[in-house]
């Protein structure tokens, strides 16, 4: 049994190199009966991997945890959170292992990981693994995220284990290959602050610094600055997760990264009916999470990490305080300029008017859409085809609304015209298909219960081209029956 490990990806591994001390040399737990449920071909090419060595019976069984490729230097790193407002001091990879990490073909360093790879340090009272619906769900979803060009961890691989998982009920085990810019959290530098104090947090932020803010690296304040940038990714990150309506759901510290991307789709949702206090997870009956509070809890959490920063933004406290607080005191008008970008995006107005009164346009459009309790994409997809000449499906969205005619006009005078580029602009800021929530139930049921991946790859196929409509698809772009909504539930995958 002492075969050569496969060589998949060319490795460079900086996390382990510079930071030992922040993690756990680990090993997956092997799987029983590895079969590859999906592999992302083209995200593998990416990675420089050939996609079918990765499909081979080696790359398989590398993929589900039971051989350690050729370069790999599997961690689990530490980390701790903030979970719903309360502060856990110990979380880290507890179904997680960093196997390491690739430059990919545009130069980019990802990091290649396991979600659901079986037990390590940092398990807690958890199993370490992944059910195969939950693993399929994050695979849609994020897959859903890069075509709506949101940026978001990449989903390469999902490989059933062939184990049985305990949750509710007895489910296929699955491991998820995850790719990601990083995989350095809030919660990464808040376990660093808690437990070994600014020394330690100084070496991972100067490590994040290195690999994803390098312009800061010659700064004379680059730990503000640092705050300063992590702020405006969150912001604009936010704003378009609004722009499409997506609901994150379990924004805790430990789950917003610092590169900027979308981490962890456990309870996340996209919004139907246009209300911003929609909530689709179990766990957060408060709503703290909930689509229209999104901005503010960025906010909380980029708070969070100032306050692990202070100690590296001057050495006389109150003065490191005061910095830290101008800097999160702007994230509003950050936010709200990149709320503004997103939303003349939608609306298909350029630039060049005034903030306030296109806000007011804006928020007055959303009012309609509650008004009338309106699907927030279709609405706005048909706002994009009455831009391109063809009113038909707006105004059947819109009648009886005494206050449209009147909107309508307001919008048109803003914006008389639109050039070719205002307008591609507008239809890719209005998907007609996203993840819609009974679609991706009903896939994941078929490959959970009936062992059939079909349901799964045809939305699969549709997500990834949001943009341009298709006769054939037509029912992807439909809400899902009022029902079903109100009654839905989103769960942690835990
Ligand atoms: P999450 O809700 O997925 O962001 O996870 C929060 C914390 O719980 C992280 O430290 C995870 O590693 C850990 N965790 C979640 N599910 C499991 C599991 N099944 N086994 C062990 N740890 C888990
Ligand atoms: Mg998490």
């Amino acid at each position: 049994m002492n075969a050569p490990a496969p060589r998949f990806f060319a490795f460079d591994n900086t996390y382990v190199r510079d930071l030992e001390e922040f993690y756990v040399l680990w090993k997956p737990t092997p799987a029983s009966k590895p079969s590859l449920i999906r592999l992302n071909e083209e995200l593998a090419r990416e990675l420089g991997a050939d996609p079918a060595a990765l499909a081979s019976p080696a790359g398989i069984a590398t993929l589900a945890g039971s051989l350690v490729p050729e370069g790999a230097e599997p961690i689990a790193q530490a980390y701790a959170g903030h979970q719903f407002g309360h502060f856990s001091p110990q979380l880290g990879d507890g179904r997680a292992l960093l196997l390491g990490e690739v430059i990919d073909r545009s130069g980019e360093r990802r990091d290649i990981a396991f979600k659901g790879s079986g037990r390590t340090p940092f398990s807690r009272n958890g199993d370490g693994k992944c059910a195969l619906g939950p693993a399929l769900r994050e695979y849609i979803i994020s897959e859903a995220m890069h075509a709506l060009g949101i940026p978001t961890t990449r989903s390469l691989a999902v490989v059933a284990t062939g184990d049985m998982v305990r949750r509710d009920r007895a489910q296929p085990g699955a491991v998820l290959t995850r790719v990601a810019a990083s995989h350095v959290r809030v919660g990464t530098f808040q376990y660093f602050a808690a437990h070994q104090g600014p020394e330690q947090v100084k070496r991972l932020a100067d490590y994040v610094i290195a690999r994803h803010y390098p312009e800061l690296a010659t700064s004379p304040q680059p730990y503000l600055d640092l705050l300063a940038a992590v702020g405006e990714r969150q912001a604009e990150l936010v704003a378009r997760w609004l722009g499409v309506g997506f609901i994150h759901g379990v924004m805790n510290t430990d789950n917003m990264t610092l590169s900027g991307e979308t981490i962890d789709y456990g309870p996340c949702a996209f919004m139907e009916t246009y209300s911003p206090g929609t909530v689709f997870s179990s766990i957060d009956s408060a709503g703290r999470y909930a689509y229209g509070k999104q901005a503010g809890i960025a906010r909380w959490n980029l708070a969070r990490l100032a306050e692990t920063l202070l100690p590296l933004i001057d050495t006389d406290d109150n003065r490191a305080v005061q910095a830290a607080t101008a800097v999160i005191d702007a994230l509003p008008e950050r936010q709200a300029e990149h709320w503004l970008r997103v939303f003349r995006a939608k609306l298909g107005i350029d630039e060049t008017g005034d903030a306030e009164a296109d806000s007011a346009l804006i928020d007055d459009f959303l009012r309609l859409l509650k008004q009338k309790h309106l699907d927030f994409t279709v609405a706005f997809r048909a706002l994009f085809h009455a831009a391109s000449g063809d009113p038909t499906r707006l105004n059947a969205l819109m009648t009886s609304a005494t206050d449209f005619a009147d909107w309508q006009s307001r919008w048109q005078a803003r914006q008389p015209t639109r050039p070719a580029g205002l307008l591609t602009a507008m239809q890719r800021a209005n998907p007609c298909y996203i993840p819609r929530n009974h679609r991706v139930e009903a896939a994941l049921d078929a490959a959970v219960d009936d062992n059939n991946l079909e349901p799964f790859e045809r939305l699969l196929a549709v997500i990834q081209s949001p943009f341009d409509e298709r006769a054939v698809d037509a029912e992807y772009a439909e809400p899902a029956p009022t029902e079903f909504t109100t009654s839905y539930m989103t769960f942690c995958g835990t």
